[in-house]
């Protein structure tokens, strides 16, 4: 098997050494953050690609598919691989399409898009973006690391998303070129709502090549972290910042104690039992947000610009999931789920919460905007896990008392939340790869084609 896919893939890739083969490699690129979740850590160890190709152009992802297609083989579209749940871990083997290579961004149009390739990282488009007075939306706190591509496909939100919502709010994502796994595949033009019929899809149903994502313009913001005595305290102070539009933010975030315990680099900005919030603010905003800190009976610990991915301390890098990874350096028991709170009933879900698990889940708020424009307490509580059994009582236990969850403890669409009640996605998936060789296994609610005989 694996001699015939190499063979066969060296007659379409050029250059040799952009067909990879070593079994190192091949488990590293077949891997994400899966491993966050305790119950999908032992399903999906030992799942690896076949083979791995790392495609220059469009050309060659048409060849590749098409290849695919007449061998039967199974295709799993790769970005940077940071995805948290096993999205781009190949359950059937087959061919890894690995797309960091296509990175370039063309441009940045006059009113605000990037039209990139997918593999740009998103750092990158940042960084370039605010050089030219523009700046993301929104981006994951894997923003030096994760491409555009995967974030489209993989990715929900992330800081800005206080003020811009989700990836699939507010025509964010203006359009983009997809690659088909049809019997001929080709590429097709998807804009305004056909954005959806892909988006998050997890590259189950199209490979996404060039795409049009729509910046926002560019903001002197300032990082700024508070201690309150209670978490009561902290998150009403940060909901009063998040909630009123007069404040202009980028990120607005709370952990109750002992989670700020876990952020040893930046310990310095902590204060021992007490909750923070973290909060990007406009810099001419500051000394008001200060005075505003001391009212509600906050400390502020730190106060410094932000200058694009490279600034040091990066506080984004304690917010969003990159806070279930410091908790889980600090204890390994730890593990997390992805709520979204009522606006109105939070407090008393929290209370419900705390009196039914105790100090199994601490709280941790990303405050963002949904698609009707509401700012709610999104969050991504810090769990103890015990047993499976455990966590799924706390997920129905959530949804009994009307939390969000979309489950990180899954590897497929539906149930991670994200899956839309009007199957756009599927029915893409029924026409741009009706013998199922994207990313199989992802997408349950998919079934092969039956070709009559
Ligand atoms: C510490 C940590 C923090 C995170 N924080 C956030 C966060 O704040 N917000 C958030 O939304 N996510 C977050 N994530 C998840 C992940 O980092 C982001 O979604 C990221 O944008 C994924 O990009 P990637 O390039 O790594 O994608 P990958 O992991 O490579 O791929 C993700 C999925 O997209 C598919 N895919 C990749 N490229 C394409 C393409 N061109 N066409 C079609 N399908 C494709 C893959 O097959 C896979 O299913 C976090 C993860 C970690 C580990």
């Amino acid at each position: 098997m694996h001699d015939r896919l190499a063979e066969g893939l060296s007659a379409i890739i050029a250059d040799p050494a952009r067909v990879l083969t070593a079994p190192a490699v091949l488990e590293r690129l077949s891997h994400d953050f899966y491993w966050y979740s305790p119950v999908l850590r032992p399903k999906l160890a030992n799942k690896n690609g076949d083979i791995a190709v790392l495609a220059l152009d469009v050309d060659e992802i048409l060849a590749v598919l098409r290849f695919a297609g007449m061998n039967d083989v199974p295709v799993t579209v790769r970005g940077a691989g940071t995805g948290n749940y096993g999205q781009c871990v190949p359950l059937q083997g087959g061919i890894i399409l690995d797309l960091s290579l296509m990175d370039k961004l063309e441009e940045i149009t006059s009113d605000g898009v990037a039209v990139c390739q997918p593999g740009l990282r998103l750092g990158a488009l940042e960084t370039e973006a605010r050089k030219q007075g523009w700046e993301l939306r929104m981006y994951p706190s894997t923003l030096v690391k994760a491409s555009v591509g995967g974030f489209l496909a993989g990715g929900s939100g992330g800081i800005g998303s206080v003020a811009h919502g989700g990836l699939r709010d507010f025509d964010t994502v203006r359009a983009f070129e997809v690659v088909t796994m049809e019997e001929e595949p080709r590429v097709v033009l998807h804009e305004g709502a056909a954005v959806h019929e892909i988006l998050h899809a997890w590259g189950t149903n199209g490979v996404l090549t060039r795409i049009w994502f729509a910046l926002a313009q560019a903001e002197q913001w300032t990082q700024f972290t508070a201690a309150f005595d209670t978490y009561e305290q902290a998150f009403t102070f940060t909901e009063s910042i998040a909630t009123n539009p007069t404040w202009t933010k980028r990120l607005a975030t709370v952990f109750e104690w002992p989670i700020p315990s876990f952020f040893t680099p930046i310990k310095k900005l902590v204060r021992d039992g007490k909750s923070m919030a973290l909060i990007m603010i406009a810099t001419a905003q500051l000394d008001a947000l200060t005075a505003a800190t001391k009212g509600s009976g906050g400390e502020l610990t730190f106060s410094g610009p932000y200058e694009g991915p490279r600034t040091q301390p990066l506080l984004s890098d304690y917010t969003w999931n990159h806070t279930t990874l410091w908790a889980m350096k600090a204890d390994p028991a730890y593990t997390y789920l992805q709520c979204g709170f009522s606006p109105t009933e939070c407090r008393e879900q929290f209370r419900k919460l705390r009196g039914r698990f105790g100090n199994e889940i601490f709280f941790h708020i990303e405050f963002m905007k949904n698609g009707e424009g509401v700012v709610i307490p999104g969050a991504i509580p810090i769990v103890r896990f015990t047993t499976e059994e455990r966590l799924n009582d706390m997920i129905a236990f959530c949804r009994s008392i009307g939390v969000f969850v979309a489950n990180p403890h899954v590897n497929y669409l539906e149930d991670g939340g994200r899956f839309r009640p009007d199957n756009i996605q599927l029915l893409a998936k029924q026409r741009y790869d009706p013998r199922g060789l994207l990313n199989p296994g992802k997408m349950i609610s998919f079934q092969k084609q039956v070709v009559a005989p």
